[in-house]
C-alpha cells in the first residue's frame, strides 16, 4: 500500500538548518496497525506530514496506492489526501464556529458531494464513532474525547483506506483515551489501515508493529503480534 525509500527532511530557517528525518525506509501493508514511537523532537510528527501528503520529503521516496508522491502537483496531491488518507491530530484542530455535523462534512465539500448526501454520509460516520445525539452542537459544548471522537468522523467521512493520527490520546485522560484506542482498533478490523504516533506503550500495544524513531532514524522497526 505504502513505501517510503531514504525519506530525508530538513527544515531550514534562514541559516538554521534541522535535520528532521535522516533516511528513513519502510513498507506498510494494506490493513496493518503500526504505532510509531520515540522521543521528543525524534521526527515522528514530520513523518506523519509526509506520509499523509501535507507536507514533502528533502528527498527520498514515497510511494502511495502505486503513485509517485513527489512527482505530483499540488492539485494532484490534494486529491490523493482527499481520497486515500484521514489525518486526526493532538489538538483535534475542529472548526469551532461550526456544529459537529458541519465539521464533519467538511471535506465532503471538498469532494464535491451535494447536500444531502453530504448529511446523510457525516451523520453515518458521526454515528459509527457514537456521536449520533450530539449533530447540532458545537465543539465546545462536547468533551474532550467527544471532540476527538468528531476529529475520528472527520477524517473517516471520505472512507479513506489509511488512517494517519498524531498522538490522537496525548490530551486525553487515560480512560478517554483507551475508549478512543478502541475506535482506532474497530477501524482497523473493518479494513483500514491505521498508523498512529503515541508515547504510551499501553497504546503502543494495541498496534501489530512498532516503528522507534530516534533523532530522525528507525532505530528498530518490529512486529509484536
Ligand atoms: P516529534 O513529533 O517526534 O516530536 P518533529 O517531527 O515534530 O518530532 O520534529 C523533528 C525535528 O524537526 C525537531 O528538532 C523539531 O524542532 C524540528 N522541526 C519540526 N517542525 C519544524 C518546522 N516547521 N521548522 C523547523 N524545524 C522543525
Ligand atoms: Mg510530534
Amino acid at each position: 500500500m505504502l513505501l517510503v525509500n531514504k525519506l530525508a527532511k530538513i527544515y531550514s530557517n534562514g541559516e538554521i538548518e534541522v535535520q528532521a528525518l535522516k533516511g528513513v525506509s519502510f513498507e506498510i501493508e494494506q490493513g496493518e496497525m503500526i504505532a510509531i514511537m520515540g522521543p521528543s523532537g525524534s521526527g515522528k510528527s514530520t513523518l506523519m506530514h509526509i506520509l499523509g501528503c501535507l507536507d514533502l520529503p528533502s528527498s527520498g521516496q514515497y510511494f502511495l496506492e502505486n503513485e509517485d508522491i513527489s512527482k505530483l502537483s499540488e492539485e494532484k496531491l490534494a486529491e490523493i489526501r482527499n481520497r486515500y488518507i484521514g489525518f486526526v491530530f493532538q489538538q483535534f484542530n475542529l472548526l469551532g464556529r461550526t456544529t459537529i455535523l458541519q465539521n464533519v462534512e467538511t471535506p465532503l465539500i471538498y469532494a464535491g458531494l451535494e447536500k444531502n448526501k453530504r448529511r446523510m454520509f457525516a451523520r453515518e460516520t458521526l454515528e459509527r464513532v457514537g456521536l449520533g445525539h450530539r449533530l447540532h452542537h458545537f465543539p465546545n459544548e462536547i468533551s474532550g474525547g467527544q471532540r476527538q471522537r468528531v476529529a475520528i468522523a472527520r477524517a473517516l467521512v471520505n472512507n479513506p483506506s489509511l488512517i494517519l493520527a498524531d498522538e490522537p490520546t496525548g490530551n486525553l485522560d487515560s480512560k478517554t483515551g483507551k475508549d478512543i484506542m478502541g475506535i482506532f482498533h474497530e477501524l482497523n478490523e473493518q479494513g483500514h489501515t491505521v498508523v498512529l504516533v503515541t508515547h504510551e506503550e499501553e497504546i503502543a500495544e494495541h498496534a501489530q508493529r512498532i516503528i522507534y524513531l530516534m533523532d530522525g532514524m528507525i532505530k528498530w522497526d518490529e512486529v509484536i503480534k
